[in-house]
């Protein structure tokens, strides 16, 4: 289904997703991007039933993030989102078990894309979050 103009999946208040065609044909042939947005709208969908009620808006019969602004960042469902998405498709012992093994950050980035299959910016974004491979 298309969702529109750069819209790559959708939650609703209860509980559903949606995601779009391209979005589901890529998670499916295993390409990095589209597991990440899997993810991320499955924890909106599971976690932000209730919230979503109350920070977002209707748009075109659609629901939209509003005030993201004004939330604390941990607060931020995106940021919740997105912090779970790369904590299931890339746990952080799994990834301090690999840089054990892969000390140089280029090839700790190519061995996390290669086994987890996730995109390079999400294995890059990971490695910088937990600290390891400057
Ligand atoms: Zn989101």
């Amino acid at each position: 289904m298309d969702l529109g103009p750069g819209i790559e999946g959708l939650a609703f208040p209860d509980g559903r997703i949606l995601v779009s065609e391209e979005t589901y044909t890529s998670a499916v042939r295993n390409l990095g991007r589209a597991r990440m947005t899997l993810a991320h709208e499955s924890y909106h969908g599971i976690r932000h039933c209730r919230q979503l009620r109350q920070q977002l808006v209707h748009r075109d019969g659609r629901l939209v993030l509003a005030r993201r602004g004004s939330i604390p960042p941990y607060r931020d469902p995106e940021w919740q989102a997105n912090t779970f998405a790369a904590a299931l498709l890339m746990p952080a012992d799994a990834v301090r078990q690999l840089f054990q093994e892969y000390q140089d950050r280029e090839q700790l980035i190519r061995a996390i894309t290669n086994r987890m299959l996730v995109s390079r910016q999400a294995a890059e974004i990971r490695v910088q979050q937990l600290g390891l491979a400057n």
